[in-house]
């Protein structure tokens, strides 16, 4: 059998593949959070004070009180009855990227032999899932075995359907038994309590009598690959990491700009339509949807919500996404780089904080007070990217969004402030210290701290920046498409707990001197200025000249690889800030860094593995293949006299000559397991053995140029990207 069926019935299959009949469309209110045990759902089947209860459970984050978690259990059942559901499944999220899972029926066996179902106040609010391979990076060794979940009250129970049935999903924090975190809830919501504890006191510092808590808020634009689930069945790389580690870019890639917004393919838009339909049943608000930059490439973004919240539903999304693209014949692929040559994903995660009493406290406001308390939260934020700048880059960090960042597609590996020209301009001033003078065409004074009408969505936009102010947020680029947004919000809100906590005592101090008001906050915003204005960028991220002053000028780090930001959790001011905070204790901290570099270096070796195996079993072969038939054709050829050139038979032997070389290279250099630390270890991933899969590719793809088509095995990427 030639080497090339399987792809060439893939383009069949493809091509030929029937249509999903169409559904009828539903409305908005018929679709709106019906899988969710909402607060209107519990009012309606509560009684008074027990819904009373819970609600302020619900609102304030507090411990959920024992004595009503068994009638909430009682109709949460009920409820989740009454959709199908015979079990129930604590739902958590473990230190990797995943959404976990441990499901229970609600069934009870009587001692008659008759099944009920049954689901107790105890149940509810905690679980016992045997977590006991989920990564702890040691912390559970050294206490108890096992993990306990607990019900996050925040973030409401909702069912799950598959073509068999309902399951009812409690989001929980997976905590050890001496309530060490193992997961990427608790700190989330640690940070959030931290954090607001830290606003509320600035706030009133500000003069407000009456502050409700503060919570940060999430919006997350995600962006995703579509390929036909027959090419993706085909290519072994897919199947087992997500992108391709073999594969010569099409002729057309991103560089006709034609993809991005243009109009959405109809299959495509029917499984979009498909995901919407899922999310918005699940009460989570998808809100754009548009093709990206590269072919394939497609973005989905939500309306923004509680940060905890958000959270929960972007890991939601992705499983939706996930599962939806199958019932369409599709493998999403949420890999930052599934295709060299053409752009990654990301996942930007919009992030701002607030509260019920004074709202959104990123957005400038109309009044001079707000704005001055808008410029003291602003300067908080500068000052914490700008001392724990190298944080963010630790938390976006892994094998595969190393692809991105630094690549010129994404922003670099720098952390700089993106602030606006306008506002840039008002902390320049605020920095000089000039701030009675008016600024430029009279848009502003700060002299009566008015300060312009920032549009909300500000035309010159920067996407060269990791970190940018939007109007009312900030826009953190460098997340990978695969992460979960927990991480980075957590790292947000933790540094943001940190300065404004600094901006709160420095504050005080000022006003204890017997200034004013406003000239305290200016003295403390000058301040910042002076020590923090170095993280302030408003030019090209991608350009050379900015690599040079960011980190010979202006002391930022740049920390291109996962081995080299990962070590930045085990800083002596990181620990110190995780701590002073209350988010993460040092053997919390530590076992994230135990555990993220174990995945960074399994990720790469995984990865070499299946290089050199496809190597030798795919690419090989049809080069040897291809060989066999020039050999033969070239003798035949000699003896009815005509001599053809050898030339492309030696350059496809010279090739392949040279690709296997490099995979013995890279055979050896897999088996060395002689390391003294996993930060040795991640090095040599980073230095030895990606340059080494990357070398193995560069001869593939080579070969992949001039081996005769019909011989060529994988789905090529014009196959995968273009036909749909
Ligand atoms: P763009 O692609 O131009 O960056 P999008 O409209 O795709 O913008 O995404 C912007 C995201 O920012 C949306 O998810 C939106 O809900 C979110 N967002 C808006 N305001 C806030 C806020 N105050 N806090 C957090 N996220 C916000
Ligand atoms: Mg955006």
């Amino acid at each position: 059998m030639s080497g090339n069926e399987l792809r060439f019935q893939a383009i069949c299959q493809v091509t030929d593949r029937e249509k999903l009949p169409p559904k009828t469309p539903s409305r908005l209110e018929e679709l709106w959070a019906v899988d969710v045990f909402t607060l209107s759902k519990m009012q309606a089947c509560l009684p008074k004070e027990v819904y009373k209860s819970i609600k302020s459970t619900v609102q304030t984050g507090g411990k959920l009180d024992v004595a009503v978690a068994g009638t909430v259990a009682a109709a949460m059942k009920d409820w989740a009855i009454s959709k199908g559901a015979l079990y129930y499944a604590h739902v958590f999220y473990p230190m990797t990227n995943i959404t976990a899972e441990k499901h229970d029926g609600f069934i009870s066996v009587q001692s008659d032999g008759s099944a009920i179902t049954e689901f107790t106040g105890k149940v509810l609010v905690q679980g016992e899932p045997d977590g006991s391979s989920f990564p702890n990076g040691g912390i559970r060794s050294t206490f108890e075995a096992r993990g306990y979940t607990a019900w996050d009250v925040t973030s409401p129970a909702y069912i799950m359907e598959t073509d068999n049935g309902a399951t009812l999903c409690i989001p929980t924090v997976f905590i050890s038994w001496t309530g060490e975190a193992l997961d990427k809830k608790t700190p989330l919501l640690r940070s959030n309590a931290a954090m607001s504890k830290a606003a509320v006191r600035l706030l009133k510092l500000l003069g407000y009598a009456d502050v409700a808590p503060v919570n940060s808020s999430c919006g997350a634009e995600q962006e995703y690959f579509l390929v036909d689930a027959h090419f993706a069945h085909s290519r072994p790389d897919i199947l087992l990491t997500g992108r391709t580690l073999f594969g010569r870019p099409a002729a057309k890639g991103q560089q006709f700009d034609d993809h991005y917004f243009g109009a959405i393919p109809e299959r495509v838009q029917v499984f979009m339509q498909d995901v919407e339909e899922r999310m918005y049943r699940l009460g989570i608000p998808a809100k754009t949807r548009h093709n990206e930059v590269a072919p394939g490439q497609f973005e989905l973004a939500p309306f923004f919500e509680a940060a905890n919240v958000a959270s929960d539903h972007q890991q939601m999304t992705m499983t939706i996404l996930k599962n939806t693209a199958k019932k369409h014949g599709f493998i999403c692929l949420l890999h930052e780089k599934p295709f060299a040559g053409i752009n990654g994903s990301g996942k930007h995660v919009n992030w701002s904080v607030g509260n019920a009493t004074q709202g959104n406290l990123l957005d400038p406001g109309d009044t001079p007070h707000d704005n001055l308390q808008f410029l003291l939260f602003c300067g908080a934020v500068i000052r914490g990217v700008h001392m724990y700048g190298p944080l963010l880059r630790a938390v976006v960090a892994s094998a595969s969004n190393d692809h991105r960042l630094g690549a010129n597609e994404a922003p670099p590996a720098i952390i700089s402030v993106y602030l606006g020209t306008q506002l840039e301009d008002v902390f320049e001033q605020i920095k000089q210290g000039d701030v009675k003078s008016s600024a430029h065409a009279g848009v502003m004074s700060l002299g009566v701290l008015t300060l312009p009408e920032f549009p909300k969505d500000p035309g010159d936009r920067n996407r060269t920046s990791p970190f940018a102010f939007t109007g009312n947020r900030f826009e953190f680029r460098a997340v990978g498409s695969n992460q979960s947004v927990s991480g980075p919000l957590v790292a947000m809100n933790t540094i943001l707990t940190d300065s404004l906590t600094w901006v709160a005592d420095e504050l005080e101090a000022e006003l204890a001197k017997g200034l004013s008001l406003e000239d305290a906050s200016f003295a403390v915003l000058k301040e910042v200025m002076a020590d923090h204005s170095d993280v302030v960028f408003g030019g090209n991220g991608y350009s050379e000249a900015w690599h040079k002053m960011a980190v010979e000028e202006r002391g930022l780090l740049n920390l291109p690889t996962t081995a080299d930001a990962l070590p930045i959790l085990k800083e002596k001011y990181i620990e110190a800030l995780f701590e002073k905070t209350g988010v993460l204790s040092a053997a919390e901290l530590e076992s994230r860094f135990d555990v993220y570099a174990e995945q960074y270096v399994q990720v790469i070796e995984m990865e070499a593995k299946l290089v050199i195996s496809m190597a030798k079993t795919v690419i090989y072969p049809a080069a040897f293949r291809y060989l066999s038939e020039l050999a033969t054709s070239i003798t035949n050829l000699k003896q009815i006299g005509i001599t053809l050139e050898q030339e492309s038979a030696e350059k496809v032997a010279g090739l392949t000559k040279l690709m296997i070389d490099t995979v013995s290279k890279l055979e050896s250099a897999i088996a060395n397991h002689d390391f003294a630390t996993i930060e040795d270890h991640m090095q040599y991933c980073a230095k030895t053995l990606r340059p080494l899969m990357d070398q193995v590719r560069e001869y593939a793809d080579a070969i992949e140029g001039d081996v005769a088509d019909d011989l060529w095995p994988l789905p090529k990427y014009q196959e995968m990207l273009f036909i749909k």
